[in-house]
């Protein structure tokens, strides 16, 4: 049966793992082995356990940009658990593992890894031990995930058709770690591939994804006015560049709205505005900054060609100058038809019919680096839904407080631990369709696998964060 569960009895259950159930009449319904259910029971749920714990495990060494050495070191550590090898390399501090034959077909699952220079603000025994570091965006989630399908598939090895490359990239909150990785060959033989993001405001056990752009394209801006400082009390001997950077962020913010097509998608925030020192001296200079998105390069062009404008002439009109700087980053995730079509259907058949897969909120305005992957093979970027009602609003109350669903980049993100054994299980049952094998039956590899505890306190040795209510599980 499931050699998992011999692999997972040996990893010690530490407290403040979540106590799960499993939709116990499906499986005894579907189940082809009706004399192993129980043994099946008990190995998802030491299985969501041991998930659990590798993302609290993570979420309490957070680490940023490239340098990730307790997080690769604990990845590298828990692949050579499972004898999966890999190769890491250094000037991209990230990992590119392995398993099956080694040949083609060949299907990427990408996982990130780095957190965020931001306190965490939750407390909680799994809380983030370094000062001014946390996992906001729940990259320690994606690689517990990818750790975990890791462990599924690996346990089938023999069955596969074709291989699995599982890339844990670095430095995706910037300046991005993909494209590194990509000119050091981690896409090399790689037929397909895909990656997942958490989206805790979107329903749990429910997947959003869409054919085409996904993601945006950002530019960061940055604007100088220049103006002839003096007193304050004599604005007629000076040019006020504070008034006229006021004007020019008003401005600014006519472009999405008077020069976009209504029909596309663009956002302009100025999100920085630095200038002046003393309050009676007018400054020389006033310094703008912020973020643009946009979904094609025509728009692009335009929002660039109208921020130029519109600093030239606003400036020009107050006796000022302006200059402009843009600084493009990651490219539009555009998500491949053929793919999504496979990713799509897939979450029909597991998360309940097509009310279990929706479009809602794309594309996302955000950005992430999983769009240098499509560039250069077919694949597919989605997302899982993490948002239970029971956790609305969050938690500022200490170990009285529940789980939250508040939306990443929070000081108090809390990832709803539910989630990663879903995501593994749907990236076990991709690689399955996309190699063309059937690694474990549906009694075998249960799904929904997650349902929270109904009673809400029988977990042992649960911990002072509190698990959300009952949800009703999904009918299939
Ligand atoms: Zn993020
Ligand atoms: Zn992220």
């Amino acid at each position: 049966m499931l050699p998992f569960l011999a692999v997972n009895l040996l990893l010690s259950s530490p407290g403040g793992q979540q106590q799960t159930k499993i939709e116990a009449s499906k499986l005894i319904a579907d189940s082809q082995h009706s004399s192993s259910v129980a043994a099946i029971i008990q190995q998802a749920l030491a299985l969501a356990d041991w998930t659990s714990k590798v993302r609290r495990d993570l979420h309490q060494c957070p680490e940023l940009l490239y340098d990730l050495d307790e997080t690769s070191a604990y990845v590298r550590r828990t692949l050579d658990g499972f004898n999966i090898p890999y190769k890491s390399r250094d000037a991209s501090s990230g990992i590119v593992a392995m398993i099956g034959t080694g040949a083609s077909p060949c299907v990427a699952l990408r996982a990130d890894m780095d957190a965020l220079p931001i306190p965490e603000e939750i407390e909680g025994p799994f809380k983030s031990r370094h000062t001014g570091k946390m996992h906001a965006c729940g990259h320690d989630a994606h690689t517990a995930m990818l750790l975990t399908a890791a462990r599924i598939l690996k346990e089938r090895e023999t069955d596969l058709f074709g291989t699995v490359k599982l890339i844990f990239q670095p430095a995706e909150e910037g300046p991005g770690g993909a494209l590194p990785m990509i000119e050091e060959g981690c896409l090399q033989g790689v037929d397909e591939c895909y990656g997942y993001h958490n989206w805790p405001v979107f329903e749990y056990g429910k997947l959003l994804v869409k054919a085409g752009p996904v993601m945006a394209h950002p530019t960061a801006f940055k604007i100088v006015v220049t103006g002839k400082g003096g007193h304050g009390s004599q604005p007629h001997f000076a040019i006020d560049p504070v008034l006229t950077a006021a004007h020019v962020i008003v401005a600014l913010n006519t472009i999405v709205s008077r020069s976009i097509n209504s029909a596309d998608q663009a956002v302009l925030s100025v999100t920085m505005v630095h200038g002046g020192e003393v309050s009676n001296v007018i400054p020389d200079t006033v310094t703008l900054q912020g973020t643009l998105r946009d979904l094609s390069p025509a728009v692009c062009d335009k929002l660039y060609e109208r921020v130029r404008q519109v600093v030239a002439g606003v400036c020009a009109t107050y006796g000022a100058t302006g200059t402009v700087e843009f600084n493009g980053m990651y490219a539009c995730i555009e998500n491949h038809d053929a793919q999504t079509s496979i990713v799509k259907r897939l979450g029909e058949r597991l998360f309940g019919g097509a009310e279990g897969v929706s479009e809602d909120g794309l594309p996302i305005m955000g950005a992430e680096d999983f769009s240098f992957f499509l560039h250069k093979v077919p694949g597919c970027f989605f997302f899982l839904g993490g948002s239970e009602p029971t956790l609305n609003g969050w938690a500022r109350l200490g170990s009285a407080g529940a789980r939250s669903n508040c939306m990443c980049h929070n000081t108090a993100f809390d990832f709803n631990d539910n989630v990663s054994p879903l995501a593994a299980v749907f990236f076990v049952r991709l690689v399955e369709e996309r190699l063309g094998c059937e690694l474990y039956t549906e009694a075998e590899l249960p799904f929904p696998l997650l349902k929270p505890d109904a009673g809400g306190g029988a977990a042992e040795d649960a911990g002072p964060i509190q698990l959300p209510a009952a949800k009703k599980a999904r009918a299939k």
